[in-house]
Order: structure tokens, then C-alpha cells, then sequence
């Protein structure tokens, strides 16, 4: 008897988990296996970083769907089910342990892996980094009050953090090797605005500066930096970015170009398998170039699409980028890639909120990104993103005067 066509999906994060979601409401009636290397069944991550470190929201109630979920959709969730290699000309995937999986359509949904401190001292107890429920349940032990917390990194993992740490009642600094945050996804202007605000909060960031070495016997007790000075601290978290996690992928001799290369339908160079989500690089129309993105909205946005593509719908992918964060009573949200801006134009849209309009060499909005009062930026961000997406081109006296209203702009570019 011939094996039921099965939807094999290697790796249950918020990509995996709601590609599996989706097959079934695009109609895939065979069966779906969904393989996830944690002991935890899928969950979302953009509150470990913030509830779940501030004690409001448990580690559980981040999961994405109830144990009913995956019994009513007929979804095979395989946990600690580590997959070891994919056999292309077998049409299987092989788990620790020996077992086979047959796929009709596979789906590489395997994520990225922080970044390791490698500087002696860094498997010290009480060094951590942030990216699944189990560290976030050791981080939350540490965010005592009067403790002294250092971060290395100032990405949107180590700014949230220490956003996080401040309202616990920490004392904070960040190490950051760039000379300045957010080198990768944000203009400066944007990033002086936030670090602003975290130094008014109390945090000691530090910039072009590094960690050579971490102190102490059993655990941590201090850093000492590359411009000879100690900090003394009781926890390093690093957040110094995630690698995609492509081993498997390279292995089976997928295409790989920083994450692994698929096409705008999100198929590999194997036309019975797909990537999604932050391991997956693809070519985006509006920006006329192969990008990778690591954020939570890609990963739903991908698990929509390639649920499609699995079942043969031919869909091509080229929704604007968004992204936000929290930080203190601020929201941040961008949209686009500000990051491929070569000019930046301000609009004050409040007492403390303003939006970054980010144009490229040819003065088409590339990104835009909204710092402030949530009701007073997540309009215009809205807005910007559909204007993104006609790769508008407008002067910017217009972008920055709030007199003049945006939305008009949209029947412009229309
Ligand atoms: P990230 O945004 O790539 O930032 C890491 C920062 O650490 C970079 O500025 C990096 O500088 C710096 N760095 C690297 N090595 C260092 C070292 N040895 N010492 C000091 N600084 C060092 O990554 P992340 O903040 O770790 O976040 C991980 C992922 O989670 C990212 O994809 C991020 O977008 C995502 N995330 C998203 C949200 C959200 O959606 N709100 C929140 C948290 C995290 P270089 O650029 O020079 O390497």
C-alpha cells in the first residue's frame, strides 16, 4: 500500500507552525508532520524578550495553539525530534533515533541560532542568550532588582532587554562593538533617538567598545573591555545577532546565499522543497535585490504564501517588511527597509513620537520608521508601508512637514 502524501515540515517555530496551519485552510487534506527540535510544543517569541522577562506572562501561554489544535487539524507535532538529514532522491527526511519520514512536499522552516560570546569566561554560570522559552525562564531568574545586568549587543534583543531589566529594577549596561545600535536595521538618526531615551532611563551604553573577557570563578562577576576598563556586573546576556540555520540545507546540496536561496515562490533549486521564514534568502520585487529577514511578521507573511506554493498555487511573494518593538512606554514600528535609505527625513508627529522616512539613491521610499506614542505613529507607518509598496517617490519637504497629510499621497502614486 502506497504511504499517504505527506506535508513534512522541518522545524516548529512561528514559521513551521502556521504553515501547518495553513495547508489545511488551503484545502490539503494528506498529512502533515511537523518536526521541531525543542521539548516545547510551537510558541510565539516577541514576548520572551519583554511579558514573559517581566514576570506578566508566563513561558506557557506564549504557545501558539492548544494540544486540541494539532488533534482537530490532524497535525503531527513531533517534538524533540532533532532531523539529522534530508534524502532528496529517497524523499525523506531522517530523525535522531533512525525513523524516516516520507514527504510529498517538504518545508525547511529551521530559523536561525543566536550567536555564541566565544571570549574566555563565556560558559561561566550566569552568561545567557535569548531565544527560546528554557532561556527566557533562566533570564527571568536573574532580573532581580539591584542587580547589575550587562548586555552585550545593542540590537532590538539587547535594547528590549535592557528595557525590560530597567522596569525590574536593575542597574544596566550595554556593550555594543559598532559605534553606534542598530547598525543593520536602522539610520542613525533613528537609533540616537532610542539610545536617548535608554541613557535618560539610566542605561550606561557603550559603543565601539568590546568584551574580552568575562570574570569570575563559578559564575560571572564582572566583564572586562577592550578599552582596559572592568565593569562589574551579576549576568551577561548576550544579543549580538543569530545565524541562519541552513546545515541541513547545505548538506542535501540546497542552494545556500545567506540563508538558503529561494525563489519568490520561496522554492529552493529542489522543486519539491521550500524554506521559509529567518533561514530562507529571496528575491524581493520592491527592492530589486535578495534579502533575508529575521522578524516575526516575515514569518507569518512566508507561512501564508509557501502553504499555497506547497499545494501547487504558483503565488509570488512582495509584502512590505514590518517590524516592531517595545522599549519603555515607546513602540517602535518600521516598515520596509530602512536600512537601504541613503537620506533620512524626520516628521514630529507628537511631543516625543516621530516618523523616519528613509529614501533611496533614486528618492523612492524604501522605509519608514515610527518612534514614539503607538497612536500617534501607527498610521502614518501603515500608510508608509502601502506607499513602500508602490515604491513612491516623494519630496521630501512633503514627507517631513506633519501639516501635510499622507494618505492623499497614496492617490498620487496610485
Ligand atoms: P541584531 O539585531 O543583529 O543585533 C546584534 C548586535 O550585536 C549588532 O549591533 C552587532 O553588531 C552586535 N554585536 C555582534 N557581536 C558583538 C560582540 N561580540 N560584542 C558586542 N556587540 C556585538 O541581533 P539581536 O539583537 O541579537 O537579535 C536577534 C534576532 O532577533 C534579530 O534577528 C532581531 O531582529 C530579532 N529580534 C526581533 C525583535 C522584534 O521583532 N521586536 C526583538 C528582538 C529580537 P554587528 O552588526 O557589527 O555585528
Amino acid at each position: 500500500m502506497r504511504a499517504r502524501p505527506t506535508m513534512v515540515i522541518i522545524g516548529a517555530g512561528q514559521s513551521g507552525a502556521r504553515t501547518a496551519h495553513a495547508l489545511r485552510d488551503n484545502g490539503w487534506e494528506g498529512g502533515i508532520t511537523l518536526l521541531g527540535n525543542e521539548s516545547v510544543a510551537p510558541y510565539d517569541r516577541p514576548p520572551l524578550s519583554k511579558a514573559v522577562l517581566l514576570g506578566e506572562k508566563s513561558t506557557a501561554q506564549c504557545a501558539l495553539y492548544d494540544e486540541a489544535f494539532y488533534r482537530e487539524q490532524r497535525i503531527d507535532l513531533c517534538m524533540d525530534a532533532a532531523v539529522e538529514r534530508i534524502d532528496r532522491a529517497a524523499r525523506h527526511v531522517v530523525v535522531k533515533g533512525g525513523l524516516t519520514v516520507q514527504y510529498h512536499r517538504l518545508l525547511i522552516a529551521t530559523g536561525a541560532a543566536p550567536r555564541k560570546l566565544t571570549v574566555p569566561g563565556s560558559t561561566l554560570a550566569g552568561v545567557h542568550c535569548l531565544r527560546t522559552v528554557a532561556d527566557a525562564a533562566q533570564i527571568v531568574d536573574e532580573l532581580q532588582p539591584g542587580r547589575r545586568i550587562a548586555i552585550v549587543g545593542a540590537g532590538f534583543i539587547g535594547l528590549e532587554i535592557a528595557a525590560t531589566a530597567v522596569a525590574r529594577g536593575c542597574e544596566v549596561v550595554v556593550i555594543e562593538t559598532a559605534a553606534r545600535a542598530l547598525m543593520r536595521a536602522v539610520p542613525e538618526v533613528v537609533a540616537g533617538y532610542l539610545v536617548a531615551r535608554h541613557r535618560q532611563m539610566g542605561v550606561d551604553i557603550r559603543f565601539a567598545v568590546q568584551v574580552e573577557r568575562i570574570l569570575g570563578e563559578q559564575r560571572v562577576s564582572g566583564i572586562k573591555l577592550s578599552d582596559g576598563s572592568t565593569v562589574a556586573c551579576d549576568c551577561v546576556i548576550a544579543g549580538i545577532g543569530v545565524k541562519p540555520r541552513t546545515e541541513l540545507a547545505e548538506a542535501a546540496g540546497i542552494d545556500v546565499a545567506d540563508g538558503i536561496a529561494v525563489d519568490d515562490t520561496l522554492r529552493t533549486n529542489d522543486p519539491t522543497i521550500f524554506a521559509a521564514g529567518d533561514v530562507c534568502s529571496f528575491p524581493h520585487r520592491l527592492f530589486r535585490r535578495r534579502i533575508r529577514l529575521e522578524c516575526w511578521k516575515n514569518a507569518e507573511d512566508h507561512a501564508r504564501i509557501v502553504a499555497r506554493n506547497m499545494v501547487d498555487r504558483g503565488e509570488t511573494y512582495s509584502e512590505v517588511p514590518w517590524f516592531w518593538s517595545d522599549q519603555y512606554d515607546m513602540t517602535i514600528q518600521i516598515a520596509g527597509i530602512p536600512a537601504f535609505a541613503v537620506t533620512t527625513t524626520v516628521r514630529e508627529v507628537g511631543a516625543a513620537s516621530r516618523i523616519f522616512f528613509g529614501l533611496d539613491r533614486e528618492g523612492v521610499l524604501v522605509g519608514a520608521s515610527g518612534v514614539g506614542n503607538i497612536s500617534e505613529i501607527a498610521r502614518d507607518v501603515r500608510i508608509a508601508q502601502e506607499l513602500i509598496a508602490r515604491r513612491a517617490n516623494i519630496d521630501p519637504a512633503l514627507l517631513a512637514d506633519r501639516s501635510v497629510k499622507l494618505k492623499p499621497l497614496l492617490a498620487v502614486e496610485a
